[in-house]
């Protein structure tokens, strides 16, 4: 895990956040190579599951929310986790994370209680009570505020969804394992309506679109697995809940969740706001309050599980290399481009013009990469451990035939291709 850690910050994936301050817990920054990793993440979930769908629906609501929402969905009683202190050291855990002694010193823990996890923020001028609101721990919420809206503008017949991306902010006693428990995440997800009857088709269904996605960005199948979560574990209102758990270089743990809520969100929302949140089936002539399907997808531990089932160590031409085996779909640069000697000016002005109508074409700014430092060699190892899956370069032969060599990350095998060639050969 450290290896990655290191990787990521070296060459620009993840920094510490705030570091020259010292850092704060909780929190880390993307760098220029992250945000693409991200953002093919994030871009890849919408495509397949929103825009790709007839029966999905996008909403980017506001992070602060009218802090009624947040009694409503339970989540100012409830959304806790047990907290022990040590007596000694004064260092707090949770209590289901440590035995019965401190793992730190050893001193004796104290009597566990409930800590609320939601970010209490104010908002306006006054500072009392009533301008307390929360930073969402969650993007649902603001999924199931807009079911209203969404129906009156767009009339969906069940069943529908409604999908969200965003930021989410949770006080986590004990934030570790890099960007697996973060204090400022991101999440995506979707609020599944169904005909209550009908739940189990949609939960499957969405059970294989969690593989198809994570089929997409390459982390592989023999990596996950799913948890049954039991009753008596559950929330209350969840009837069925499945975690896809991942094996990370720390352990097996939580990737993704799917639940069944039945109509809990819609009806407390209901009974809560005043308002009336229930669905006229025009078909079946029959109002009723839909139940939900939720798939919830965490976009830092996707990146994190992409991250380290990618990570290879290998020997290459008798030298050891570190790099990362993206699949072509997330990785940040999708192809390099070398002038084979760097002041050779017809090579440079060939190899710019390769560079340039690669750009022109990739569909991401940055996709494509330029290098002319150093050697050859150098210069792979260095597309290597950022996951570049081809390095194209340019030579005298280039001049004369039109033809490059194109380099396979994995195998380190070059073939002789055509310019014309090279965009759809990298895409
Ligand atoms: P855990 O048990 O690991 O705390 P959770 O069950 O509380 O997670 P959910 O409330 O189901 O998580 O959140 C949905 C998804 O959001 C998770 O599957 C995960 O991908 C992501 N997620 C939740 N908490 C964090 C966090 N602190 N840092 C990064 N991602 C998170």
């Amino acid at each position: 895990m450290e290896k990655i850690v290191s990787l990521c910050k070296r060459r620009g994936f993840i920094y510490p956040g705030s570091e020259i301050y010292g850092g704060l817990s909780g929190t880390w920054d993307y760098g220029p190579l992250g945000v693409a990793l991200k953002q093919n993440v994030k871009d890849i979930w919408w495509r397949m599951l929103v825009g790709g769908r007839d029966d999905m629906y996008g909403v980017d609501a506001a992070i602060l929310m009218n802090p009624r929402a947040w009694e409503a969905s339970g989540h100012v009683a409830g959304f806790s986790d047990p907290l022990v202190e040590c007596a000694k050291c004064k260092r707090r855990f949770r209590a289901d994370h440590v035995g019965e002694k401190c793992p730190e010193c050893g001193g004796s823990l104290g009597e566990s209680r409930q800590f609320n996890m939601m970010f209490k923020t104010q908002i306006g001028a006054t500072d009392d009570a009533s301008a307390i609101t929360y930073l969402r721990p969650e993007t649902a919420g603001g999924i199931f505020v807009n079911f209203k809206n969404v129906v009156d503008s767009f009339h969906p017949k069940l069943p529908f969804g409604i999908a969200q991306i965003g930021k989410a902010f949770r006080n986590e006693i004990a934030p570790r394992d890099f960007i697996f428990r973060v204090r400022e995440l991101e999440q995506m997800e979707v609020e599944y309506f169904v005909r209550p009857e009908a739940w189990e088709k949609s939960f499957e269904e969405w059970r294989s679109e969690v593989y198809r996605y994570t089929d997409a960005i390459g982390i592989p199948r023999s990596q996950i697995h799913e948890l049954e979560v039991p009753d008596g574990e559950r929330a209350h209102y969840s009837k069925r809940t499945i975690d896809f758990e991942f094996d990370f270089p720390f352990g097996r743990k939580e990737l993704y969740g799917l639940a069944y809520r039945t109509d809990f969100d819609l009806s407390s929302h209901a009974n809560a706001s005043g308002q009336d949140l229930s669905y006229l089936d025009e078909e079946k002539k029959e109002r009723l309050v839909p139940h939900v399907v939720e798939p919830s997808f965490g976009v830092d531990r996707t990146v994190l599980a992409i991250l380290s089932s990618a990570y290879t160590e290998d020997e290459l031409g008798g030298e050891p290399r570190t790099y990362l085996k993206f699949n072509k779909s997330v990785a940040p640069i999708k192809a390099a481009v070398f002038p084979l000697l760097k002041n050779k000016p017809e090579l440079v002005k060939k190899a710019r013009k390769v560079y340039e109508s690669l750009k022109a074409d990739s569909s991401k700014l940055k996709a494509i990469a330029w290098d002319d430092n150093g050697n050859i060699g150098k210069r792979y190892r260095r597309q290597d451990e950022i996951g570049t899956p081809a390095c194209i370069t340019i030579d005298f032969q280039t001049l004369e035939d039109d033809t490059v060599t194109l380099r396979n990350r994995d195998t380190g095998e070059q073939e002789r291709v055509s310019v014309d060639s090279l965009a759809s050969r990298i895409a």
